[in-house]
């Protein structure tokens, strides 16, 4: 068994300017990379800017990066951060600049190839990474997976190098200007993360223990998600269940219902939570089927009576989502040419009951 995770967490108030000095050392100019408004709107770039001027440090910032980025987004970014000298990136927001930071700094850093490298199971460096999440679901701030949407593949994919960030500054201040539904969509990606990463052939007792203690801070705010109703708290415990998920998928990876997203997100734009969320009953009710050892424990552990009660909670939270069935052909396809994933369930899949999981929604 391993465990390894190389990132320096700091989760408490204030977590950027508390460390600022920490994340100034990691270069001389830092490109700071974040969505469109978000990072303005909840005070991370403040934040940032303040962090990186208190120690006398420069950045460039890139704002452009959309929801599930693209490839052509990381080149765009990664070509002003090489033109102008960057040594470091920072991202702030969701798991798309999270996740694009990770990108930008492999291609900052491989300054004379191409885009082609993302995808070649190459080795090699990136440029130091700092990640601030204003999101509670896609752990990104310890995860090493970096997903962009590819339009070749006409799907969305990790790219193939491994990057941890260095450092993750979580402050639950960040998440107080979200919607509900935000927080409720990103929450049930982290659940997604638990519960696909302790029903999974990758799975060890370490990457169980993060799952499991995901699952029960998870928990304790289901009535929080059922009402749309947030406190300090309810941010605090969810960012801590997102990052011990991160812990435990960066071990095992994602399983069938984040594969089958992937394809939801891309035809259908379906938020990357609400789509993993669907797949979530199916996944679940699939391990019951097989008598799946844990089944009992990880159920209780996030709270629920049964895959039933399961099922209500999600389709109380995602009312407003369906599949269509053309959407179901392609996404069955697509998996089932998807060794990875197929591989990632612990009991043997076959087509019929892919159609399975998916149809369970309905
Ligand atoms: P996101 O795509 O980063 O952001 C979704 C939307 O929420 C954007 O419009 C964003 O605005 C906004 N937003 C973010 N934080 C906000 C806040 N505090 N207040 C108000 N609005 C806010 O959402 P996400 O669900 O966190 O990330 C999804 C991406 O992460 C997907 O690409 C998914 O594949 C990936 N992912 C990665 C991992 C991993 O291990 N690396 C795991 C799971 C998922 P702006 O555009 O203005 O920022
Ligand atoms: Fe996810």
């Amino acid at each position: 068994m391993k465990f390894y995770i190389p990132t320096e967490v700091y989760h408490e108030d204030g977590a950027v300017l508390k460390h600022s000095s920490e994340i100034a050392s990691l270069g001389r100019k830092a490109l700071v990379v974040t969505g469109r408004s978000s990072a303005v709107k909840t005070g991370a770039l403040d934040d940032i800017i303040k962090a990186l001027e208190d120690n006398n440090t420069e950045y460039i910032l890139y704002d452009k990066i959309e929801e599930n980025p693209s490839v052509g987004t990381i080149m765009d970014a990664a070509g002003i951060g090489r033109s102008q000298g960057a040594d470091f990136v920072i991202g702030a927001g969701g798991g798309s600049p999270m996740d694009a930071a990770k990108a930008i700094a492999l291609m900052v850093q491989n300054r004379d190839t191409s885009e082609d490298i993302l995808y070649k199971p190459l080795k090699l460096k990136a440029l130091p990474v700092v990640e601030v999440p204003t999101t509670c679901g896609t752990g990104s701030e310890v995860t090493p997976y970096a997903i962009l949407t590819r339009d070749d593949i006409k799907t969305k994919q990790s790219i193939s190098h491994k990057i941890y960030p260095v450092l993750a500054c979580i402050d639950a201040k960040y998440l107080e200007s979200a919607p509900a539904g935000l927080i409720i969509n990103t929450a049930i990606d982290a659940l997604g993360h638990l519960v696909e990463s302790y029903f999974n052939t990758n799975a060890t007792e370490y990457s169980r223990m993060a799952s499991l203690y995901g699952m029960e801070k998870w928990a304790v705010n289901r009535d929080a998600l059922e009402t749309g109703k947030f406190t300090k708290d309810n941010y605090n415990q969810l960012l801590f269940a997102s990052t011990l998920a991160g812990m435990a998928i960066s071990h095992t990876g994602t399983s069938l219902p984040h594969g089958l997203s992937y394809y939801l997100t891309y035809n259908n734009g379906v938020p990357h939570g609400k789509a993993v969320g669907i797949f979530l009953p199916g996944y679940l009710a699939f391990m019951e089927k097989n008598s799946m050892p844990g089944y009992k424990e990880a159920v209780a552990k996030m709270g629920f009576k049964d895959t039933r009660d399961f099922t209500g909670f999600i389709k109380k939270c995602l009312p407003d989502v369906c599949i269509t069935s053309d959407s179901i052909e392609n996404m069955v396809s697509g998996i089932m040419q998807n060794p990875g994933k197929l591989l990632s369930v612990p009991v043997k899949t076959s087509e019929e009951d892919i159609k399975g999981i998916i149809n369970y929604y309905k």
